[in-house]
């Protein structure tokens, strides 16, 4: 895996992605409201769990360009 993948995969783990939730954690921000539904925006709401991020496609969208990342790094291999 890239160094870029391992390090998404290890901030996402420990929730230290960037999301709302993070200034507020840190104390620099009071609202850690999603834009989209105004619930709390947390790294795993914005990976998995906003309603409208789903039903607008957005998760359908990213899985589908990781298949294609995929597909074409396996037809150049
Ligand atoms: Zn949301």
């Amino acid at each position: 895996m890239a160094p870029l993948g391992i390090s998404f995969l290890i901030r996402s783990v420990y929730d230290l992605l960037p999301s709302n939730a993070t200034p507020v954690r840190w104390g620099k921000k009071d609202d850690p409201t999603c834009p989209l539904c105004q619930g709390r925006q947390t790294t795993e709401h914005v990976l998995s769990s906003c309603k409208v991020a789903l039903s607008q496609g957005r998760y359908t969208w990213r899985h589908n360009r990781v298949l294609q990342e995929l597909a074409s790094v396996i037809s150049t291999a």
